[in-house]
């Protein structure tokens, strides 16, 4: 409360970027139902913004910005306790001594269910903004720890960069590569269920009789092709045990490969479970040129660069 005993309330906005995994092994089932994962996360320039209002009534609201890049309609977000945003607001408000009500309002550029990240960010966007709020005074050791609560990929949303993950993807190394490389990002305009994708390629393994092993790191290649954003070198190296599943439940997205490489793409992946694809290109025009041919094949199409920093606070208002 202000000295007229009026409630001052402040909005504190955050960015935080999705991610690409450039490569992604998949061990077998474990008995606790999840794999375990070696991969090399990148964290690109298409961000999510969360601004984070203190209200005097408690409690936590959601509301989708107008200015989401993202047909808003055309996607399937809760704005209840099951959004993930709202997950970490919560989270931070019980290790909070001075919480207030918030109001949080989500600007969606990065595609909903789309193998990007999109709701971790929002998560990871939320914890830091909450924790600015509230002055939790928490160290960026302990917001990554609350980030794996919330889910495997919001820790390396907060940490940005390139990194290595392994464990569930949340045990991240930072890879120190700070060379740019330059992608295009097709965005479908639908999305695949990241359990579902993983269920599919568990029963495609089991029916070639295929015993995988627990990944236990990653390509050294890929690293090295980072640290030197050497785009050609990276190229021979991408790979995405996830993507055959992917494949598997959209075939169109061997078409996307297909007419991204044909149209001046070093090398196709798709990001983690799809269904977006990330096409690497030579560099920036070679990036925004393919881009405008996927868009003349109706696609959808952005060209984006990493790596970029994790989560940012971008304004602290005083309303
Ligand atoms: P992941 O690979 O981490 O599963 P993703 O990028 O494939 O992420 P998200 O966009 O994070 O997928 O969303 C997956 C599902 O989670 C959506 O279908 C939606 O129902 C739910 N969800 C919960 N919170 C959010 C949020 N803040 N933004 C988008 N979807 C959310």
């Amino acid at each position: 409360m202000s000295a007229a005993g009026r409630f001052a309330a402040r909005t504190v906005r955050v960015k935080a970027p999705g991610k690409v995994n450039v490569s992604l092994a998949v061990g077998p089932l474990r008995p606790d139902g999840y794999h375990s994962v070696a991969s090399v996360y990148l964290a690109v320039s298409l961000y999510e913004e969360v601004a984070a209002t203190s209200t005097a009534a408690p409690g936590i609201s959601i509301s989708l910005s107008p200015e989401s890049t993202l047909d808003l309609d055309a996607v399937d977000i809760p704005l209840d306790s099951n959004n993930l945003a709202y997950k970490a607001a919560a989270i931070m408000a019980d290790v909070s001594e001075h919480a207030t009500g918030v109001h949080l309002e989500i600007t969606k550029r990065v595609p909903v269910a789309g193998g990007m990240g999109g709701g971790s960010a929002d998560a990871a966007a939320t914890l830091l903004a909450c924790d600015a709020l509230w002055n939790s005074g928490l160290s960026r050791e302990e917001l990554a720890h609350l980030a794996s609560e919330l889910g495997a990929d919001v820790p390396f949303s907060l940490l940005g960069g390139t990194a290595v993950g392994l464990g569930l993807g949340d045990e991240l190394s930072p890879a120190l590569a700070k060379a740019q490389t330059h992608w295009v990002l097709v965005v479908a305009d639908y999305g695949l269920s990241t359990p579902e994708v993983y269920r599919t390629l568990d029963r495609l393994r089991g029916a070639e009789g295929i015993e995988s092993g627990e990944p236990t790191g990653v390509d050294p290649r890929i690293l090295a092709a980072l640290r030197g954003g050497d785009a050609e070198s990276l190229s021979r190296v991408l790979v995405n045990d996830l993507q055959r599943a992917s494949i598997e439940l959209s075939p169109a997205l061997r078409d996307t490969l297909g007419i991204g490489e044909s149209h001046g793409a070093i090398a196709g992946i798709v990001s983690g479970s799809g269904p977006t694809v990330a096409l690497l290109a030579d560099d920036s025009i070679a990036a925004e040129a393919l881009a405008e041919d996927m868009q003349r094949y109706g696609h959808t199409a952005l060209a984006v660069h990493g790596p970029v920093p994790g989560a940012r606070i971008i304004s602290d208002t005083l309303l």
